[in-house]
């Protein structure tokens, strides 16, 4: 089975019927004179807001491409190899990266990445342990540069990426508020994610407002998830010399023309560093990043929520899901377990 994007969606929210399940039939087996190949079990599927815009038809060059359509989708997962003509994997071997949005994948390995540690919940490899939280890592200590004691702001807080970030955050000793968009989301933040105040940003009428409630003294660190009003509300709360780490900006995928930005100016007075970034640049650190999160996890300093869609045929409505904040964590699909 696997998923296909049957059209592309340009603009507004895609509908699940944009995609469909086929059947095809393959042997499990690499075909004959394929080398340095791989076949893959696909486990667990990661469901990505980039893979939003790989929906589109991508008319200007971008660090991704668009999905074919009649094709299965791509993205990360988590898998198992069943067969190898590639002489650094082995049947059995455990692994993570970029895979297809389908029950088996041949592929030559491209961005995996060998499973060492097996003691932990194999699905964090989808979040915790993989993409996002190479992600949360590089965002917030290789671009914002923390110190501790820094006033921390998260929005899209308590998803794959923000829930560490808000975690890393609090590691280091510094103060970080959270938002997100449900009351259920808010009380993980304070009650289980540590973070020392969270709000739903759906219940204020004013951000500006409401920033000026939490920061009082203004924010150093603005870990940006979302874009388009927020970003101008907190713009207008920096402190000076304060950075901000875009890593995404969700709520502009589905729109045809990005939202504009009214209060860019004040990057200048306050001398605010405001720096994108791609985790795919980072890669070289995963070694240095599992030395910190894995007895972090074990020692019960970090821990970490996945949302969980069972089955291939729930993947669509679970990757729609992340655009209406359906998901509570890290979404994942299941597809199978061994
Ligand atoms: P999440 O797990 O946080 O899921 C997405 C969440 O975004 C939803 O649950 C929802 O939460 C929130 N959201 C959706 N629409 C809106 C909207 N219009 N306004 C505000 N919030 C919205 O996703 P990830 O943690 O995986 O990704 C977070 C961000 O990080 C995204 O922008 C993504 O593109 C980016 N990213 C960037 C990477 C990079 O290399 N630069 C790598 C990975 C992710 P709520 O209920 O709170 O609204």
């Amino acid at each position: 089975k696997q998923v296909v994007l049957k059209k592309y969606v340009n603009v507004g929210l895609p509908k699940e019927s944009d995609m469909e399940i086929r059947e095809s039939s393959i042997q499990l087996k690499v075909p004959e004179g394929c080398k340095d190949s791989v076949l893959l079990k696909n486990l667990y599927l990661s469901c990505d807001p980039y893979m939003r815009s790989r929906m589109k038809k991508l008319e200007t060059p971008s660090y991704v491409d668009s999905f074919q359509t009649g094709s299965p989708m791509n993205g990360y997962g988590v898998g198992k190899v069943v067969d190898s003509t590639h002489p650094d994997y082995k049947k059995g071997d455990l692994v993570w990266g970029f895979t297809g949005w389908e029950e088996y994948t041949i592929t030559a390995p491209f961005l995996l990445f060998k499973i060492e540690h097996t003691d932990v919940p194999l699905t964090y490899y989808t979040g915790l342990l993989g993409m996002p939280g190479m992600t949360a890592y590089a965002g917030f200590f290789e671009v914002c540069k923390p110190k501790k004691g820094e006033y921390v702001y998260v929005s899209a807080a308590s998803g794959a990426v923000g829930q560490l970030v808000g975690q890393f955050a609090k590691l280091l000793g510094c103060y970080v508020v959270g938002s997100a968009g449900s009351k259920e989301k808010v009380e993980l933040l304070t009650n289980k994610l540590g973070f020392d105040a969270a709000f739903n940003y759906k219940e204020e009428q004013d951000l500006d407002a409401a920033l000026k409630r939490y920061f009082p003294e203004g924010i150093d660190i603005y870990f940006e998830n979302v874009g388009g009003k927020m970003l101008d509300a907190v713009l207008l709360n920096m402190r000076i010399h304060g950075r901000i780490a875009v890593c995404g900006m969700i709520s502009q995928y589905n729109n045809e023309r990005p939202d504009p930005v009214h209060n860019l100016m004040y990057i200048v007075g306050k001398r605010i560093r405001m720096e994108g970034f791609i985790v795919s640049d980072f890669y070289h650190l995963y070694p240095k990043f599992l030395e910190l999160v894995i007895p972090s996890l074990k020692e019960g300093k970090i821990t970490y929520v996945e949302d969980t869609a069972e089955g291939l045929e729930s993947a669509p409505a679970a990757l729609l899901g992340l655009f209406t904040g359906r998901n509570v964590g890290k979404q994942l699909v299941v597809i199978s377990h061994d």
